[in-house]
């Protein structure tokens, strides 16, 4: 549907999930990926992306630690001329109602998914900035808008990163760069495997579409936003929910 021909789009958490729908979205409509990532690719994805194997470069990065962000940015800045795209998509979920949260639960998921999505906006917006021109894209979730049982954390990061990237789309929006939100309802991944199938049903029965979402279905309005169609889209959250 659009055409990312000559340029580059920086994916966190892109090697499964809809981090990988995403990336391989951009790679079918000609963008060149960099992927800021946990893990090494696994041998499905390789086998997914292998015609396209001389446009993605994988670099391992934990993106709630600071350090490896900047030697991320170092070495984007060092091999590449520059990127027009980041989407923050890496994302944990660490559920336990309030009271029997742990520390650990609430900092681990507060790191990874909003601490995560600051850094890698710091560094990437400098570089944008300069190129006067740029798409940042976060992946929230219904979590963030309506609070989930089980989820402070999760819902706390989330809404967060809806404000701070809010905030962000005003302060660069003269240097001709975007930032918007998508906000993905159930979608069938890694993330949702754990939940029990009463959940699940439960889950369903309250979404008007009925089903789960396919990262593809997510992945195809990333791209929207990254276009240079969505020019004049700022600040704002697509919901991909089925309606829920
Ligand atoms: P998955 O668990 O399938 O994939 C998440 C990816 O992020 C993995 O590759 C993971 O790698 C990576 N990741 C996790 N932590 C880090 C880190 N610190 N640094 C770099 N990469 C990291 O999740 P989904 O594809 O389902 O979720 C993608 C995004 O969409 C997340 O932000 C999630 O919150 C959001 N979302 C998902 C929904 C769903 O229903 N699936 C609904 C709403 C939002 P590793 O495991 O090796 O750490």
């Amino acid at each position: 549907m659009y055409d990312f021909k000559g340029q580059t789009a920086i994916v966190t958490g892109g090697v499964r999930g809809i981090g990988k729908s995403i990336v391989e979205g951009f790679l079918r409509a000609g963008a060149r990926v960099i992927i800021a990532s946990n893990e090494v690719a696994t041998e499905q994805f390789k086998q997914d992306t292998s015609e396209f194997a001389d446009k993605i470069d994988i670099q391992i990065c934990d993106v709630s630690k600071y350090e490896e962000v900047e030697k991320f940015f170092e070495y984007v800045d060092k091999k590449y001329e520059g990127f027009e795209i980041l989407v923050n998509n890496a994302g944990i979920r660490k559920d336990a109602v309030l009271a029997m949260m742990r520390e650990s639960e609430w900092h681990d998921v507060i790191d990874v998914n909003l601490n995560g999505v600051f850094y890698m906006c710091k560094f990437a917006v400098m570089s944008m900035m300069r190129r006067k021109y740029g798409r940042i894209i976060g992946i929230t979730s219904p979590s963030g808008k309506f609070g989930f049982e089980g989820q402070a954390n999760y819902a706390a990061a989330k809404a967060g990163l809806v404000a701070l990237t809010k905030s962000l789309s005003r302060e660069v929006a003269r240097r001709g760069i975007t930032a918007n939100c998508v906000s993905p309802g159930f979608i069938a991944t890694d993330l949702l495997q754990d939940l029990p199938d009463e959940l699940r049903n439960t889950y369903i029965a309250q979404i008007p579409l009925k089903r789960f979402g396919k990262t593809e279905e997510v992945a195809a309005c990333v791209l929207f936003l990254a276009s240079k169609e969505a020019a004049y889209v700022n600040g704002s959250t697509l919901e991909v929910t089925g309606g829920l």
